[in-house]
């Protein structure tokens, strides 16, 4: 069976929507999200419901957990604050509910997925010391996680490797942890939406990048009166 494996959707219904469709080819049967459906982006609901309709198992992320009181606004930069308050304003009373109840992790035979890492699910980032650490305290030998925006893979007892837009990674006999890049909020200087397809009786991994309408989703977040800063990076991919 195949997975559509998608994180930090980040409200970004361009972005959601190109990665759905362009995932099609590859036949995938259900969807898998690591979390930060919302924040940032003008379409909070609209991600919500979408994912909701097509039946995807949910991981809770930061951002999620923000906006349903269960994480302080503290913990974020002035602006990501700023997108979190208007997106508690807007989003409805059961979507909050969809996001209050979702889990912080995902495990199934070989694979455990999550937003941050193992030690600390929606909060902790992961990168090459921390992905050593998660192989070490998780039994599944592949660790899918989100949260960094930017692609990577980590072997057990080796070194941070970058993850290229097309790169085709065979997961048999390693235990490796592997960041996806973000679908609504790429942050690797590459504007594209990313995803992944899992194979999981091939354990293969697949990530790719597609183009999408960065302008009218930037265009709809300052019509929105999200910060300006947050639009315009968007486009950059940073
Ligand atoms: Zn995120």
């Amino acid at each position: 069976m195949r997975y559509l494996v998608l994180s930090d959707v980040h409200a970004n219904l361009e972005a959601l929507e190109a990665c759905l469709k362009d995932a099609k080819r590859y036949g995938f049967k259900r969807i898998l999200c690591l979390g930060d459906i919302v924040g940032y982006g003008a379409e909070p609901n609209e991600c919500i419901e979408l994912l909701r309709k097509k039946g995807a198992i949910c991981l809770l992320g930061n951002h999620d957990a923000a906006c349903v009181g269960q994480l302080s606004l503290e913990w974020f930069n002035p602006f990501a604050r700023a997108c979190i308050e208007w997106t508690k304003k807007v989003l409805s009373k059961s979507n909050k509910n969809f996001l209050a109840e979702l889990p912080v992790f995902f495990s199934c035979k070989w694979l455990f997925a999550i937003h941050g890492t193992p030690s600390n699910p929606i909060e902790e980032y992961m990168d090459e010391q921390k992905a050593q650490l998660a192989l070490r305290k998780v039994a599944e030998d592949v660790v899918l996680c989100g949260h960094n925006h930017i692609p990577f893979k980590v072997e057990q007892n080796r070194y941070l490797e970058p993850i290229a837009e097309n790169e085709l990674i065979d997961l048999n006999g390693k235990r490796i942890v592997v960041s996806l890049p973000a679908v609504g909020q790429p942050r690797d200087h590459n504007p594209k939406a990313g995803y992944a397809i899992l194979d999981f009786e091939e354990k293969m991994l697949a990530i790719a990048r597609v183009e999408y309408d960065v302008e009218k989703a930037s265009e709809k977040m300052k019509k929105a009166g999200l910060p300006e800063f947050v639009a315009e990076r968007l486009k950059k991919g940073i």
